[in-house]
């Protein structure tokens, strides 16, 4: 679904992404792992456009999206969840969601929407009762659930999600993992997850990939990665 080669990121004389290629399977989840500083964020922000790398490439679906602007990207089936949610606190929850779909035509804004707030409701049934209500007024939970309810409303193939699990009480990460399974496995939407929580993006994911000082150290199925005892110490933290 996503090929990456040979991406290098620098922020002035500091190299971010060395090197980093990998491929993101279709439907499937893929955990991309690593401690403070690995690269995590850099490589999804660049994926969605919104860093230009040095060199490297990114091909979505065939087609080189290296350089391309964010916006256009979006059109072409991805959208990201970026870290600390990026919701609206001024704006209701349905205003928030709303603004997930505005880069459509008017037409198929009107066809898609009301399709979108069902699915999201659905999907996450605490944000259907608060949907006029604030997004300050929310849980970090339920902003999590918005942020993610937000980028579903642009109708991805792809969904990038950088540390959904930050700062959440277990049981709500294990809810919002759980609708991630969903996504994939029900929906066949692509996910690549940003998480330093490892045990559990791993829990929920079909292949990971390791970084460490913007370097790719270890890829393979994520079971194998979960036992794998010198990864557990030296790169996991568990
Ligand atoms: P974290 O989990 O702490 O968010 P990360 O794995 O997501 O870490 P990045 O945020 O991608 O890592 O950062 C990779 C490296 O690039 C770090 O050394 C970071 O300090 C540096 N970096 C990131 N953004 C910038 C920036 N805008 N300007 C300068 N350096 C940056």
């Amino acid at each position: 679904m996503i090929e990456i080669r040979d991406l290098v990121v620098t922020y002035g004389r500091a190299t971010a992404l060395d090197e980093v290629s990998l491929t993101v399977g279709k439907k499937c989840i893929t955990a991309v792992l690593g401690a403070n500083g690995a690269g995590k964020t850099t490589l999804l922000r660049c994926i969605h456009g919104l860093v230009s790398p040095r060199a490297g490439r990114v091909v979505l679906e065939g087609v080189d999206i290296t350089g391309l602007p964010p916006e256009h990207i979006v059109r072409l089936g991805l959208a990201h969840v970026p870290e600390r949610r990026g919701v609206i606190a001024q704006l209701s929850v349905q205003d928030n969601l709303l603004l997930g779909g505005l880069w459509r035509g008017f037409r198929e804004r009107r066809a898609h929407t009301a399709a979108g707030f069902d699915q999201v409701f659905d999907l996450f049934p605490p944000l259907a009762q608060r949907r006029r209500h604030l997004a300050e007024t929310l849980s970090g939970g339920e902003r999590q659930m918005l942020a993610i309810g937000r980028a579903l409303m642009a109708r991805p193939r792809v969904l990038l999600l950088d540390e959904p699990s930050l700062g959440l009480a277990p049981q709500v990460v294990a809810q919002i993992f759980a609708v991630l399974r969903e996504l994939s496995q029900l929906q066949g939407i692509t996910v690549l997850l940003v998480e330093q929580n490892a045990h559990s993006a791993l829990s929920i994911a079909d292949r990971g990939v390791v970084l460490n000082l913007g370097r790719v150290v270890v890829t393979g199925a994520a079971s194998r990665l979960a036992t794998a005892a010198e990864l557990r110490h030296v790169y996991l933290g568990f």
